[in-house]
């Protein structure tokens, strides 16, 4: 077997998360300050960060900044929002999907409510490389800081991160900001950069995972059968591979009788490439957009999912009035969309307008959804919900 790895892009998307006050902001503009010196990012102030820009994203309003800079190792676009509430929608609605997060967690206070949250939010939708910095040290000494360290590893273990082996790196993010060459000042953020350039791996198209292709337009070339079009997503497609063409409630083998790109027919075709697939016998009354070409025995289709929502408030143009389990409306993700019941936990009696949790979803009919899939509930044309999926249910 080919082992093929494509290196996609010096590219990551990072950001703050943690606490409020807990010093995201500060961290975000003493990592300029510090690459600045070094001519690999231009010095955005604290100010210029916190005052930012409202984004309309699928439907609801995030207050984020995005700052870029550069090691040697990559060029990052970094998130940093100024409040809770903006933390929880930029992260449940995918709006800048995080390959890696910093933890900012406050030595003088410790994990507060809102780091637990951000920890959990990070793990449900997906990311995959955390690096903690403990802020403040200036403020405590060096057994608190010690204490802090200990249970910030045992809570990433709690939620699922190998709390042994995520970076703790101890520092001023103040003291940098203000230029301070001592070990808790400037070199502590040059250590935190080169910890996350050494730490997350370059970013790797998954290229060993069964194919799978969402579904963007399909045609009938007579005579030949029908051919559907897509960037596919992950894997490799080579000419003959066994195939099933899955969702809304079908499931239908087939093979891969021609790949093409650009018009030309290719032996196979990688994760990013945007290709034509010609399916032998496929009627092309049952495409329909939404639906994935999966490598043959690879996916499961379900109607029933786990996912985490936001309902948006009613100043967001959200619903006026509280959401109760069986509450039926439509959902919407990618190009397609289905009718959908949303179910509480048994825990929960109602969700309101502006909270955010856990909740299950069943669909009309089965389809294929990948875990951080993001997705919108719509009332009326208007968006009342966002959320991703978490798991696939039985
Ligand atoms: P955020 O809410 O997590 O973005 O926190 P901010 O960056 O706005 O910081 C909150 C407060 O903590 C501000 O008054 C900062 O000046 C202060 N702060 C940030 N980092 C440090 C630090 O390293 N030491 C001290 N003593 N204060 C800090
Ligand atoms: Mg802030």
């Amino acid at each position: 077997k080919k082992k093929i790895d494509i290196v996609e892009k010096k590219h990551c998307n990072i950001g703050t998360i943690g606490h409020v006050d807990h010093g995201k902001t500060t961290l975000t503009s003493a990592i300029t300050k510090v690459l600045s010196q070094h001519g690999s990012a231009k010095y955005v102030s604290y100010d210029d960060i916190d005052k930012a820009p409202e984004e309309k994203a699928r439907g609801i309003t995030i207050n984020a900044a995005h700052v870029g800079y550069s090691t040697k190792a990559r060029h990052y676009a970094h998130t940093d929002c100024p409040g809770h509430a903006d933390y929880i929608r930029n992260m449940i609605s995918g709006a800048s999907q995080m390959d890696a997060a910093i933890l900012v967690v406050a030595a003088n206070d410790g994990p507060m409510p809102q780091t637990r949250e951000h920890l959990l939010l990070a793990k449900q939708v997906g990311i995959q490389y955390l690096i903690v910095y403990i802020n403040k040290v200036d403020l405590v000494d060096a057994d608190v800081i010690e204490l802090v360290e200990i249970e910030m590893r045992e809570m990433l273990s709690d939620f699922g991160y190998d709390g042994n082996k995520v970076p703790v790196i101890m520092g001023s993010a103040l003291k940098a900001l203000n230029d301070d060459k001592s070990e808790i000042g400037a070199p502590s953020i040059l250590k935190l950069l080169d910890t996350i350039d050494n730490y997350i791996p370059p970013i790797i198209r998954d290229l060993e995972a069964p194919f799978l292709m969402p579904i963007d337009n399909a045609f009938t070339v007579p005579g030949r059968g029908t051919v559907i079009i897509g960037t596919i997503k992950r894997g490799v497609m080579r000419k003959n591979d066994e195939a099933e063409l899955m969702g809304f409630g079908q499931n239908i083998k087939t093979t891969l009788s021609d790949i093409q790109i650009f018009r030309s027919s290719v032996p196979e075709a990688i994760a990013g490439d945007n290709v034509g697939v010609l399916l032998r016998g496929m009627k092309l009354r049952v495409v329909e957009t939404g639906m994935l070409l999966c490598a043959a025995k690879s996916e499961t289709l379900s109607n029933h999912f786990q996912a985490k929502v936001y309902f948006l408030s009613r100043s967001e143009g959200g619903r006026k009035k509280p959401i109760f389990s069986k509450y039926s409306q439509q959902m919407f993700s990618g190009t397609w969309n289905i009718a959908c019941r949303i179910d509480l936990e048994p825990t929960v009696d109602m969700m309101m307008p502006g909270d955010h949790g856990v909740v299950y979803l069943t669909l009309l009919e089965s389809m294929v959804m990948t875990q951080g899939q993001p997705f919108t509930i719509r009332e009326n044309n208007v968006t009342v919900g966002t959320g991703i999926i978490t798991a696939t249910l039985k």
